[in-house]
């Protein structure tokens, strides 16, 4: 039965796709047609009025581009798996020398003290915070969850822009509502007033319901992403870590999250903010990979604090709760 759910959720992904994209540019449509043109009144503005309606479009713009960017990186991006890295690996092997070979077979071999297998069908090692992912049938790096909304995973390289996305739409719905108000009331008033746009009154009703409930909703999902991201987290670690923590109690030890390096510096990993890619890149609609290979990740220095047992027994604790939540959905 779970296989059978699994199977239809990745077969409508490009149904979902398709809906989320049509719901989308309808309500831009709705804003450009009645909402702009309703809040910004071209023929009595002054100059400088003139000029803050050339900004508001230019804005405007630019938060619908980077919405449809977000998402199709989001989609387009594969989050990252253990039989891509072999496939990669295979590919350079047969064009290296016997040294580079060597690097990289110690690299992999390095990587795997740390891995298990996975029992599923990929049989791959697994890396920490990979989990298998049942709709993809394989195991993903950083797993989060599996959104069919993206019919893809969101993992290790496309979490970040999954989050703008989202970021990118609540705060143009908010927008959509904040000036769409007025000309929805309008829209409903199908007795005294006119509707002189090209756009049908419904439809326009119709995007201001959308905006509320799609806002209120990737609003609440979107707030809950940061709330992992400043806490260095995935959903998946968010539930196994409260079981440890539950565990660590018992035993009267304080739980460590190991990848917790601090609210601002979880954000900096998350985003990839360094010399690079300075914190304003954030704004730019530009493909910019996450840190690391998302095979092994850094910790943080009150892990490396504690005893070398402790270390060990918490990669253990952690290891056991990754297998545990894979086998649940055998
Ligand atoms: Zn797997
Ligand atoms: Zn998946």
């Amino acid at each position: 039965m779970v296989q059978l759910i699994d199977r239809a959720i990745d077969k409508a992904g490009p149904v979902f796709i398709a809906v989320a994209l049509l719901l989308i540019d309808m309500s831009a449509l709705a804003y450009y047609l009645v909402v702009f043109p309703y809040s910004h009144d071209w023929s009595e503005a002054s100059f400088f009025g003139k000029l803050s309606i050339i900004f508001i479009f230019i804005f405007t713009v630019y938060m619908v581009y980077c919405i449809h960017f977000h998402y199709y990186m989001a989609i387009k991006t594969h989050p990252g798996t253990m039989a891509e890295i072999y496939a990669k690996e295979s590919d350079h092997l047969s064009g290296a020398t016997i040294s580079e070979h060597e690097v990289q077979v110690h690299e992999v071999l390095l990587d795997m003290e740390e891995y298990s297998d996975c029992p599923k069908t990929c049989h791959l090692p697994k890396p920490e915070r990979a989990h298998h992912c049942s709709v993809c049938n394989q195991c993903i790096m950083r797993f989060d969850h599996h959104c069919p909304w993206i019919h893809n995973c969101v993992g290790h390289f496309n979490h970040r822009y999954f989050v703008l996305f989202m970021t990118y739409l609540v705060i143009s719905a908010a927008y959509f509502v904040a000036f769409g108000w007025r000309p929805f009331v309008v829209s409903l008033d199908l007795l005294t007033s006119e509707w002189p746009y090209y756009f049908p009154r419904p439809l326009m009703a119709f995007s201001m319901i959308l905006a509320i409930c799609m806002g209120l909703a990737i609003g609440a999902l979107c707030l809950w992403h940061y709330y992992l991201i400043f806490t260095a987290q995935t959903t998946v670690e968010f539930y196994n870590n409260y079981y440890d923590k539950k565990q660590c109690k018992r035993q009267g030890e304080v739980f460590i999250n190991m990848y917790d390096f601090g609210f601002r510096e979880n954000a900096r990993r998350f985003f990839n903010v360094c010399e690079q890619f300075p914190w304003y890149t954030i704004l730019y609609p530009i493909p910019i990979p996450p840190r690391g290979n998302g095979r092994v990740f850094e910790k943080c220095e009150e892990f490396y604090l504690l005893p070398k047992s402790r270390q060990r027994e918490q990669i253990e604790m952690q290891r056991e709760v990754q297998e545990l939540e894979d086998d649940k959905d055998i």
